[in-house]
C-alpha cells in the first residue's frame, strides 16, 4: 500500500519522502525475508543465495548513507580519488541487480589511472543513482556501457542504456525534486546527483532519445597531484 501513499500528493514533503524511502528498503527486506526462507525450506548452506543477501544488506546501508545527506548537511570530505576504482566498486554493489535482470554490463576504461578530486562516499552515490536509473529504465534484458575517459581539465564518466529513454520535453525536469515517472520511485535521486557533483565543481550533461535509450555524462576536475587516497 505504500505505493498509492506515493501517489498522493497531498502528503507532505516530509510524508512524501518518508514513503519513499520505506518502499526503498522494503525491496531489499522483502528479498532478505525470501532467501532466509528458501534456505530454512532447502534445509542447507547456499553461498550464492549469501551473496545475494549480502548484496541487499549493502543496498540498504547504502540507502541509510543516501539520506544522511538530508538528515545531516556536512562539507564533502574531498580527496584524490581514482575514478576506475570507484566505479569498480559500484559495479560490485549492484551486481546482483545487472544479474537478475539479465543485463550486460560492458565497460571502456582509460588504463591510466584518473585521479580526480571528490568526496568518494557522496560520488560512489552518484554512480549508484545513475546505475540504478539505467536498470530501471530497462524492461527487457540488454546492455549497459560504461565508459572513463580522461578530458584536458576533467575525468568523464559516462553511462548508457538501451532503457525507455526519456522525452524531450522531460528533459527539463530531470533533477526537480520528487520528478518521477516510476510507480515506485521517489524523484530523489536525480535531484541529489546534481547537486553531489555541483558540489564537486563539475557537471552533468544527459542525451537521451525515446525508445533507444540514455546516456548520463558526468565531468569531474582532475586533481592535480597524481596522489590517491589508500582505501580507494
Ligand atoms: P526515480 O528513479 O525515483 O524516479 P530519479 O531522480 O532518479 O528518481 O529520476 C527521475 C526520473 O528521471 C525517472 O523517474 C525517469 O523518468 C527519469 N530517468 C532518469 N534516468 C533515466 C534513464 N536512464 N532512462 C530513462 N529515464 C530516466
Ligand atoms: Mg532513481
Amino acid at each position: 500500500h505504500e505505493d498509492s501513499l506515493l501517489q498522493n500528493d497531498k502528503l507532505s514533503l516530509f510524508g512524501q519522502l518518508a514513503a519513499g524511502i520505506v518502499h526503498d528498503i522494503r525491496n531489499p527486506l522483502t528479498s532478505l525475508k525470501g532467501f532466509i526462507q528458501l534456505m530454512k525450506s532447502e534445509k542447507k548452506y547456499n553461498s550464492e543465495y549469501l551473496r545475494i543477501m549480502e548484496t541487499e544488506m549493502e543496498q540498504i546501508d547504502a540507502i541509510s548513507k543516501e539520506l544522511m545527506i538530508f538528515a545531516k548537511p556536512t562539507e564533502p570530505q574531498f580527496t584524490s580519488c581514482i575514478l576506475q576504482s570507484i566505479l569498480y566498486s559500484c559495479l560490485r554493489l549492484l551486481e546482483g541487480q545487472f544479474f537478475q535482470k539479465r543485463i550486460k554490463v560492458e565497460t571502456d576504461l582509460e588504463k591510466e589511472p584518473i585521479y580526480i578530486v571528490c568526496d568518494e562516499q557522496r560520488l560512489r552515490q552518484v554512480l549508484i543513482n545513475l546505475m540504478k536509473n539505467a536498470i530501471e529504465a530497462m524492461d527487457k534484458p540488454g546492455k549497459i556501457t560504461m565508459k572513463v575517459t580522461r578530458g584536458t581539465k576533467e575525468g568523464i564518466f559516462e553511462i548508457t542504456d538501451e532503457g525507455s529513454g526519456i522525452p524531450e520535453e522531460l528533459i527539463g525536469k530531470l533533477g526537480q525534486p520528487f520528478f518521477t515517472t516510476k510507480n515506485n520511485g521517489n524523484g530523489l535521486g536525480l535531484m541529489m546527483c546534481y547537486k553531489i557533483i555541483e558540489e564537486h565543481a563539475g557537471r552533468i550533461e544527459v542525451e537521451s532519445k525515446e525508445g533507444e535509450g540514455t546516456t548520463f555524462r558526468v565531468y569531474l576536475p582532475l586533481a592535480k597531484k597524481e596522489k590517491a587516497n589508500p582505501s580507494t
